[in-house]
């Protein structure tokens, strides 16, 4: 009975959170293009071979094509919305396990199942609508060996319909960019979090203080700062006392096209001594005990609305960490090695002050994100601290400055 009750509560969660996720993308499209839906999968098995259909209500722009280690049948597709209960659709196959949704570019959506045998794609086709079926959408698999299989991995192995060009996320992307561009003069794009707000308060201080409050004030003074210098547009995924799921915090930094995302925390601790300031990058696994405590605390922002966003955000931010460029995170350390010297200067820093750990927030995969740790609220005198204004504009002062080490360097980076 229990079981029952859960699920019809996952159901409805499941619900709400499509509604809230389409309401979200809605506010954040820049177009509104006809988009085709997904809203089935059905599979057909035979002895060597295997044929997926998936049922569409329009024709759209697909690419089919194989990856290893793990090996993985990927679908990207252009102007889409799959209908995440299809996953749900893939029961006890012998070829294909664990299949998830994410976002690739802009706003396309991949389709990636693991594959438990080497296969090798014999045929990707639309069918029109006809007798009582729609548009269908058909991937063809054939059992091969091993060595079948390495030899046609990658995209240039890809399938394709006629219109799917290649560039069109990047096309799409750059157009986005170019237009941001056009109308900020080549500055680069900054999105400042503000950690939590409205209904979850975040960390609470010493003496009561909210974290959510401190954050929002310290991403203001940092705005200011940064807006002086002429250099940068600057954005803030909140500007008042609201509550925004870490997802969509990661969407704003995207459709911005953000050059750089920092998301901004105040930390509490049980021991009232500790103190000091930190700088996390994202990475698959924590650096220490306590940089997974803190992710965990900070993801659990999600869980307080009511909706585990958590849970379901876990298959797609997985996705996501696959998607996520190496370049992207090493861009992010870059940063954060700039922050710790520049913060070095000014205040205390915690031991071992960059750290690794999983933040959902920081999963966007194409823009480099850090979150920054400003101090603990559970300690008097940081508390304290935290509260003045001259002191929030010393730590904005110094990560204007890591701010621009970083950019500089990229520039000179890119010229050799
Ligand atoms: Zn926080």
């Amino acid at each position: 009975m229990k079981q029952t009750y859960g699920h019809k509560l996952k159901n409805i969660c499941c619900r709400l959170l499509l509604a809230i996720c389409f309401v979200a993308f809605q506010c954040f499209s820049f177009s509104s293009e006809a988009f085709a839906n997904i809203n089935s999968l059905r599979i057909g098995q035979g002895v060597g071979n295997i044929r997926l259909v998936f049922d569409s209500t329009s024709s759209f722009d697909y690419k089919v094509f194989l990856l290893s280690d793990p090996k993985r049948l990927i679908i990207d597709t252009q102007n889409v919305k799959v209908n995440p209960k299809i996953v749900n659709q893939l029961n006890q196959n012998t070829f294909l396990s664990n299949p998830r949704l994410g976002t690739v570019g802009v706003d396309d959506v991949r389709i990636a199942f693991n594959l438990k045998k080497p296969v090798i794609i014999k045929k990707a086709f639309l069918l029109p609508p006809q007798s009582s079926f729609g548009w269908r959408f058909v991937i063809d698999l054939e059992l091969v060996s091993e060595r079948e299989f390495s030899s046609r991995l990658g995209s240039s192995h890809a399938l394709t319909n006629d219109n799917y060009k290649e560039s069109k996320v990047a096309e799409k992307a750059s157009k986005q960019k170019q237009y941001i561009k056009e109308n900020t003069n080549q500055k680069k794009i900054i999105v400042l979090d503000p950690g939590h707000g409205g209904h979850d308060p975040g960390a609470i201080g010493y003496s009561g203080v909210y974290e959510k409050n401190i954050t929002l004030a310290m991403s203001k003074e940092l705005k200011a700062l940064l807006d002086k210098t002429g250099k940068y547009k600057v954005y803030l995924t909140r500007s008042t006392d609201k509550f925004i799921p870490l997802r969509d915090r990661i969407k704003i930094a995207r459709r911005y096209n953000a050059d750089l995302f920092m998301s901004i925390h105040a930390d509490s601790a049980k021991n009232r001594s500790a103190k000091g300031l930190s700088v996390y990058t994202l990475s698959e696994t924590a650096s220490d005990k306590e940089a997974a405590a803190l992710a965990e605390r900070e993801n659990k922002a999600d869980v307080i609305s009511g909706l585990d966003l958590g849970q379901h955000s876990k298959e797609v931010s997985d996705v996501l960490i696959n998607l996520a460029q190496r370049e992207t995170m090493n861009r992010s350390s870059e940063f954060a090695g700039f922050m710790v010297q520049e913060m070095k200067k000014k205040v205390k820093l915690v031991s071992n002050t960059h750290r690794f750990a999983g933040f959902a927030v920081l999963k966007g995969p194409d823009v480099p994100a850090v979150l920054l740790e400003i101090g603990y609220l559970s300690n008097r005198q940081e508390e304290k601290q935290l509260q003045q204004k001259s002191y929030r504009k010393k730590l904005g002062e110094a990560t204007v400055k890591a701010i621009d080490r970083y950019f500089d360097n990229m520039q000179h980076a890119s010229v050799f």
